[in-house]
């Protein structure tokens, strides 16, 4: 299966080059997928598309923006996996057809891929990927292909825009409540942008204004980096519609149950973001505090792994009051390495991403914090690393509870053998990344950590996480 994604989206509507403020915003998605990255742009007459292989700034150089124009986009950057590196995969997806084109970026994962596939396939549909996005664009057009033919005017052109758009949206709303899974979509015609969140909210998408327009992406990280101003999370099942006449919400027909990706607040989103009215930065300064709460030691230093174990390691070191040093330093110019393909590579380049700065740990009793455990191949190179830079003692902490199942709904954990946790005690662990102690935070300390950084005039974060890496429960 090649569709294990991780991704970051973004659509803008209203721009005066949309393509270009893409572009931005998907810089500052760059940490959600780095195995490739596209953009479609509109100028009402025809989509035009560019995508590759690689980070945004090798994929664009300043030519393609003049192929870009228009004031509507939707762009994406996609997450290496093993299997899937290949450009059929990159998004967005561009379909061309009689009565004129949709451009489609995807985060998330459907878990009914198989079975619509098989339907498209036996209804005459035809695929150029592995992707199940393509299978979310396929549904699309056959809904509206369908919605025009029972009104009686399919594949004449003398309809008007407006009666178009009203079958589009339809045909969105139809495919959409097909669809099982995790699923934040950017979706664009010649004439309009549309954003859809899943029924439990598992991916997060958001809304903002840009110049005289909109742009709905991932994360709000991206919505700073236009410029522009937040509004408002998309909520889990809603529907945005956005075109010349403004923008429109189409609500869930049931009260959808809210279980946003915890791990979103772990490891995957950006501090600087703010996902359901929780600031990612806040979370994990929680995690942290909780965290040195459940599981105190004595020690002279407190150090995180870098990037995102820094957050808890902060909380934790003014939770316990043991000073927080830096300790490790990660090269910048490396991306997330946790899916090279071997064991022994995965091993190595954690001593090219990750070092120790000695003067920070020599002869000291060393808490170091990171956000994750998956396999133990970070965590067991680090404690090496520690020790070789003259810490003399390595207390392994970790903001997140152990991570024993793996994930069917957009984060690339692997298979359940693979996951340590899942096949090892605490104590075996230990053993095996070679710590002298060893602590998680507990699935209730996480929620409690959480909880208290959710806004207290709304509550509305209060509702619900997927916690399916953890407790095996998925909410589809
Ligand atoms: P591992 O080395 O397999 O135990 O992975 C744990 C490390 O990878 C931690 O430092 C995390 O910050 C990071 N990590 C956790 N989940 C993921 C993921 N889905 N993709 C990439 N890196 C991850």
């Amino acid at each position: 299966m090649g569709f294990r994604d991780e991704c970051g989206v973004v659509g803008i509507y209203g721009a005066v080059n949309a393509a270009a403020l893409s572009y931005f915003a998907l810089t500052s998605l760059q940490h959600r997928g780095q195995e490739s990255a596209g953009i479609a742009a509109t100028d009402g007459e025809t989509i035009k598309l560019h995508k590759g292989i690689g980070l945004v700034s090798d994929v664009f150089k300043q030519g393609h923006f003049e192929k870009l124009s228009g004031s509507i986009a939707v762009g994406h950057v996609r997450y290496a996996t093993a299997g899937g590196r290949t450009i059929e995969n990159a998004q967005p997806f561009v379909n061309s057809f009689k009565m004129g084109s949709i451009a489609l970026a995807h985060n998330g994962q459907l878990v009914n891929y198989e079975e619509l596939h098989a339907m498209l396939e036996d209804g005459g549909s035809t695929f150029s990927s592995s992707s199940d996005t393509e299978v979310i664009l396929k549904l699309i057009v056959r809904k509206f292909i369908e919605n025009g033919g029972k009104l009686g005017s399919c594949g004449k052109e003398n309809f008007s825009k407006t009666e178009n758009q009203k079958r589009f949206v339809d045909a969105v709303v139809q495919a959409v409540r097909m669809i099982k899974g995790s699923f934040a979509l950017c979706i664009m015609t010649e004439s309009m942008l549309i954003g859809v969140r899943d029924p439990n909210g598992i991916r997060p998408l958001c809304l903002g204004k840009v110049e005289s327009g909109y742009i709905l992406t991932s994360e709000s990280c991206a919505i700073d980096s236009v410029n522009g101003q937040f509004l408002r999370d998309v909520e889990p099942g809603e529907i945005v519609v956005i075109n010349r006449g403004g923008l429109r919400s189409i609500q869930p027909e049931e009260k959808p149950e809210k279980q946003t990706c915890i791990f979103e607040y772990v490891y995957f989103a950006r501090p600087d973001s703010v996902i359901d009215g929780i600031s990612v930065q806040e979370a994990r300064y929680r995690m942290g505090e909780v965290l040195a709460e459940e599981s105190s030691v004595n020690a002279d230093v407190v150090i995180g792994v870098p990037d995102s174990g820094l957050g808890a390691a902060q909380g934790y070191a003014r939770a316990s009051g043991i000073p927080y040093g830096m300790g490790i330093i990660k090269n910048k110019y490396i991306g997330r390495t946790f899916i090279a393909p071997t064991q022994k590579e995965r091993e190595n380049m954690v001593f090219v991403k990750l070092n120790a700065i000695r003067s920070d740990l020599e002869g000291k009793r060393v808490i170091v914090i990171d956000d994750s455990i998956v396999r133990g191949t970070t965590s067991r190179r680090l404690v090496q690393i520690l020790r070789r830079a003259g810490a003399k003692e390595v207390h392994f902490r970790v903001s997140s509870p152990p991570v024993k199942f793996p994930c069917y709904l957009g984060i690339d954990t692997p298979s359940k053998n693979e996951l340590i946790s899942s096949t090892h005690e605490l104590e075996e662990i230990r053993k095996e990344i070679g710590a002298d102690s060893l602590a998680f935070i507990s699935l209730e300390g996480m929620i409690k950590a959480l909880r208290s950084c959710c806004p207290a005039e709304t509550g509305r974060c209060l509702e619900g996480w997927c916690k399916g890496c953890f407790s095996g429960e998925y909410p589809v």
